[in-house]
């Protein structure tokens, strides 16, 4: 069975060498010697001034929301994994829905204006795919009204934009090291600031609010990354170049043989991180058709991003047209560091003749 995606998995010795440092300390969490050590090199890796390790991709949004003061609206984008929205109602504020550019599919900033009342706090974009959004205009939006911006760049590790970290745009960014993510600790995430005492607060929301083992500095969750799943990321890490470059050929074969479909359009100045292979589909009526004759075959794409966020049970969303359509005709086919050349030539001509 060929899946959307496989999970990348170092040699079991590498990673058991790195759990061995955990046993010897007998130290499981509450930012042992691995998550500092990992947050370290991803700082070097990365090029960011400031990283917290935290154990998925969803509190930090959470915590971002939470630490920025924000209430009553939010804009953010219908076209993202359900976390982003929901992330928002947990927080007990109000998704504003705007649509999305129909080639870049990330929130269309030329449209947020008009979202915006005497209620709106705040702009959570999702940079989809490791695709940035609008970052520059976002910005003079933001200012212009006074609005903080976080980014969900779960999809964005390694990504840069104008060679710049795509991690140091907004207010906070986050990111997702979850096991279907490009790099992954098992479960795992972060939250990145470029704002020091911004930092702070995300540090202490991520641990209880503790400052010191007595005293706290507020409220606080429990977001922490443990030491296991700080070793697999020490015990991934090493191997992203390997895993990028991989993917990079499979894409390039993909839009080779890829004959009638419609591909991402991946922003100017941007180095991206060939995270997914989204393909666009004429109709649904033919997507669905490919899906069943892929499923029959033993593929299984993934749906990425459907439905549309707007049209789920617990917000209240207006009709867009762009993100309905295009989350009714999108479709991720299978990519991962070790698919190979003649797997990917068979969910091609799969694709090619049911289409
Ligand atoms: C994966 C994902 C998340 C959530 O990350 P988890 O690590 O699974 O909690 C949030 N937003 C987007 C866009 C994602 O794809």
């Amino acid at each position: 069975m060929i899946h959307v995606t496989r999970t990348f998995l170092p040699p079991q010795a590498e990673y058991q060498k790195i759990l061995k440092r955990a046993w010897n300390t007998g130290w499981m969490t509450n930012r042992g010697v691995l998550v500092q050590e990992l947050e370290d090199k991803l700082k070097k890796y990365l090029n960011v001034p400031n990283i917290i390790a935290t154990t998925n991709g969803t509190l930090p949004l959470q915590i971002a929301i939470k630490a920025l003061g924000l209430a009553g609206e939010i804009i953010t984008t219908p076209f993202s994994y359900v976390a982003t929205t929901s992330s928002i109602v947990w927080e007990g504020c109000k998704p504003v829905f705007v649509d999305i550019h129909p080639e870049y599919l990330t929130i269309d900033e030329t449209k947020i204006e008009a979202a915006i009342t005497s209620q709106t706090t705040a702009i959570l974009a999702t940079h989809v795919f490791g695709n940035p959004c609008a970052v520059e205009e976002i910005e003079v939006i933001a200012q212009k009204h006074n609005l903080k911006v976080i980014y969900d760049a779960a999809h964005c590790f390694g990504v840069t934009y104008k060679g710049k970290s795509i991690f140091e745009f907004g207010d906070v960014s986050t990111c997702s090291f979850h096991a279907t993510k490009l790099f992954h600790t098992g479960e795992g995430g972060a939250l990145f600031t470029k704002n020091e005492e911004l930092h702070n607060t995300l540090f202490y929301h991520h641990n209880f609010g503790h400052k010191g083992k007595e005293s706290f500095q507020g409220l606080g969750i429990n977001a922490k990354m443990s030491e296991l799943q700080a070793a697999m990321g020490l015990a991934v890490l090493p191997y992203m170049q390997k895993i990028i470059s991989d993917r990079e050929k499979n894409i390039a074969q993909y839009k080779a043989e890829l004959t009638d479909l419609q591909f991402l359009k991946i922003r100017p100045n941007t180095h991206w991180n060939s995270a997914y292979m989204p393909v666009l589909f004429e109709t649904e009526k033919s997507l669905i058709k490919t899906i069943k004759q892929l499923n029959n075959e033993g593929v299984f794409p993934r749906r990425y991003f459907y439905p549309s966020l707007n049209t789920i049970p617990y917000v209240e969303g207006k009709k867009l047209t762009i993100a309905e359509s295009i989350s009714k005709r999108i479709l991720c086919v299978p990519l991962y560091s070790g698919l190979k050349k003649s797997e990917i030539d068979k969910i091609v001509h799969l694709i090619n003749t049911s289409i």
